[in-house]
């Protein structure tokens, strides 16, 4: 296929003369020379020169009537990402405004479509226009959608398929919301005729069916309208008749169940003036012409659309019936009525010192034309920086989900931001598949993802301090909320045994059902955690809640239905105390397990139980094979250890005569005392179980070493441990 690549420049060049300076001429076509140099060899799928792609693009953006640097970026706009062009010469070339325009429609390519939910499509378009940063980019990025869709015959069905619902869901929307209402309507036929190809057929068809019958009756009104206005000396009038774009048709037809001939305003007709008063003078013409149908007119002069759109609407019945929708606007409405934003700049460039009324209703458009005042008209779109979002960020899922997040926002409030489980087991993040800082600030398009681990000891204070987002905050806080309970009991169990000795009750009646379960109605509790965690935030008073254990605990005795109990030693119970330090955690309850019961220097495992706080193993204890891993918590001795320690001992011997005796006289002679002692006797052998207070491991040993040599003496073990440790 041959094709006059400078023909077409020529053509291009001459668009742009119609409003643009001549001394951008040969900067265009230098620009569309080295597109087509960069893109030779490159075909499109029709078979043409790649390069017919840019131009075509860049006439668009001259039917916008847009400067320079866009109709340059437009020829551009597909050479750093498909060709060996560089930033770095565009910018040599071009200078810094082309360069950022070109990076801004590059970056936009980058953006990861695919069928949404419409929250997500929405977060999508908001980061789209967010990430084009200049308008510019996405009045030239919706240009290329339209030439890509005017020209996606070339290209398989599912390709057309695919694109078609993209422009569906991200171009026509963004369209509409900038007010670019001529781009919008092809760009939403165009799509129609691929999404529901049948639909539209039939609309065309019927269309088509019709259209002599509507010459004529178009024909008709225009006629006698015009009669009209010369009668109230209003000749020269510019008047169209139409009919309404495919898809408003289609969407009126098969959203709402409505035949062809039930579309009210399949007809319009729009008439353009030169004052808004003459709007006004019309609209009364017409509405004393024919007959209006209620409720069908609209003002959208004195309340233009967000999208900038002015004009009068109404809709009347014509001769035989037919209703027929009027749009009446100036030439400057009309202007932006079809090219929206990119209007509104040419507007203001014309109209300095522009009705302060009509600007205070554009309230969103306003607010970024704020900074823009005192600029020159002539700049006007190219400072124009988009600050519609400004104080939003989007960032992607692994997924590709959207998440849209404040900006400042860190990898902490993305992950709350997808569950709080999330975030309280996150451990690290990466950005772009690079491991991050925590407080890592997010930007726009970056792919985040969380790290997480089953022993994450969850979230830090620290957070609360980063976090951008307050349901990141409310979720951290509620997280210890719930930690802060496990204290509450935790304290609350240290003030009730603290005031059960004072009353000389055994802490262990709480391990007695029947006692607590009378406790607890008693003070109105659901369960005794329940009622400890109320003594620890001082919801009930460990006094007044160990009075009533007492009570309860002589009513049973009294009844035989409690042994008395045995005082038993009871552990230090404060982790200051303990020797132990658990990681991650500062003051929290350490008690050791009776089954191995570890004393400084042994290797020790932690477990955190319910309401308990942490329960301190020997990592060889029989026991901790068969516990929940994922309750376990890092443990370690502390530096100074000032306490001593009760540890199980069984003292395997030949049974003698004085042989307890030998072996107590080996512990008073180090000054170790005695809790406990029972022996078991296995025909001549003896088993005798001890437990002792010792400072540490070593002090254990030494004391071990002299109990061996008692005469009899086969083996120690320490009680608990697996397979018997020998000593
Ligand atoms: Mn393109």
């Amino acid at each position: 296929m041959t094709v006059d690549i400078s023909a077409r420049i020529d053509t291009l060049i001459e668009k742009y003369g119609k409003y643009g300076k001549s001394s951008e001429f040969e900067r265009i076509r230098t620009a569309a020379e080295l597109a087509a140099k960069a893109h030779e060899g490159q075909f499109r799928q029709s078979g043409e020169p790649y390069v017919c792609h840019p131009i075509s693009v860049a006439e668009i953006v001259a039917d916008m009537e847009m400067d320079a640097d866009s109709i340059i970026a437009a020829l551009l706009h597909d050479t750093v990402e498909d060709t060996d062009m560089t930033d770095e010469l565009i910018r040599e070339r071009f200078g810094d405004t082309v360069a950022d325009l070109v990076d801004g429609l590059t970056k936009l390519a980058s953006i990861p479509y695919s069928s949404k939910v419409e929250q997500e499509m929405e977060n999508l378009r908001k980061m789209f226009i967010a990430m084009a940063r200049d308008i510019r980019v996405i009045l030239i990025k919706l240009a290329d959608r339209l030439h890509n869709i005017r020209t996606l015959d070339a290209k398989p069905p599912a390709k057309q398929r695919e694109i078609a619902l993209e422009t569906m869901d991200v171009y026509s929307p963004i369209a509409h919301r900038l007010g670019v209402t001529r781009l919008k309507c092809e760009i939403e036929d165009l799509a129609l005729r691929y999404l529901d190809p049948v639909g539209y057929e039939e609309i065309i068809t019927a269309l088509e069916r019709q259209s002599t019958v509507r010459e004529d009756l178009l024909h008709d009104i225009i006629d006698r309208l015009r009669n009209r206005f010369a009668e109230h000396g209003m000749g020269d009038i510019h008047i169209e008749g139409r009919v309404k774009d495919i898809y408003s048709i289609y969407r009126k037809m098969f959203m709402q169940n409505k035949t062809i001939a039930e579309v009210y305003d399949l007809y319009a007709v729009r008439i353009i003036v030169d004052t808004k008063d003459d709007c006004y003078n019309i609209l009364g013409i017409i509405h004393d012409m024919y007959k209006p149908i209620p409720g069908r007119f609209k003002d959208y002069i004195s309340t233009p659309k967000p999208n900038l759109y002015q004009s009068l609407h109404t809709t009347v019945i014509g001769r035989a019936g037919i209703p027929f929708e009027v749009q009446i606007r100036t030439w400057d409405m009309h202007h932006i009525a079809e090219y929206g934003i990119a209007a509104h700049w040419k507007y203001k460039q014309g109209l300095t010192g522009v009705d302060e009324k009509y600007e205070s209703k554009l309230e969103w458009i306003r607010k970024m034309l704020e900074t823009q005042q005192d600029t020159d008209a002539e700049d006007f779109l190219s400072t124009f920086k988009i600050d519609m979002f400004a104080d939003e960020v989007f960032v992607f899922t692994p997924k590709g989900d959207v998440i849209n997040l404040p900006v400042g926002s860190t990898p902490i409030d993305f992950a709350y931001a997808i569950h709080s489980e999330i975030g309280n087991r996150m451990i690290g993040a990466k950005v772009n598949s690079r491991m991050v800082q925590i407080d890592h600030i997010l930007q726009n398009g970056d792919i985040v993802e969380i790290v997480t681990s089953k022993a994450s000891r969850g979230p830090s204070r620290d957070w609360l301090k980063i976090v951008k987002t307050n349901e990141a905050g409310s979720k951290i806080k509620q997280w210890f909320k719930k930690e802060k309970r496990e204290e509450n009991i935790t304290q609350g169990r240290e003030a009730m045994v603290r005031e059960l000795k004072r009353l000389m009750i055994s802490p262990s009646v709480l391990e007695n059902e029947e006692l607590v379960q009378a406790v607890i109605k008693k003070l109105s509790f659901n369960s005794l955690d329940e009622l400890l965690a109320g003594v620890g935030y001082g919801g009930v008073t460990s006094v007044r809640a160990a009075n009533r254990v007492r009570e309860e605990y002589t009513r049973l005795k009294a009844s035989q239905k409690i042994s008395e109990p045995v005082i038993k030693e009871e552990r230090p119970l404060k982790k200051s105390d303990s020797g132990v330090i658990v990681e991650g955690m500062n003051s929290c309850l350490v008690k050791f397990a009776r089954c191995c019961t570890p004393v400084p220097g042994d290797d020790i495992v932690g477990f955190v139980t319910r309401g308990y706080g942490v329960s301190v193993h020997c990592a060889d204890c029989v026991n901790v094979t068969t516990m929940d891993r994922e309750r376990m918590v890092g443990v370690r001795w502390a530096d100074v250890i000032d306490g001593r320690y009760t540890v199980g001992l069984d003292i395997h011997a030949r049974n003698r005569v004085a042989l307890i005796a030998d072996l107590s006289t080996v512990l008073a002679n180090q000054k170790i005392s005695i809790h406990s002692l029972r022996t078991r006797e296995i025909e001549d052998d003896a088993v005798v179980s001890i437990t002792v207070s010792v400072s540490d491991r070593a002090e254990l040993d030494s004391v071990c070493s002299g109990l061996h040599r008692v005469a009899g003496v086969t083996s120690i073990e320490r009680s608990g441990s697996t397979g018997g440790v020998r000593l």
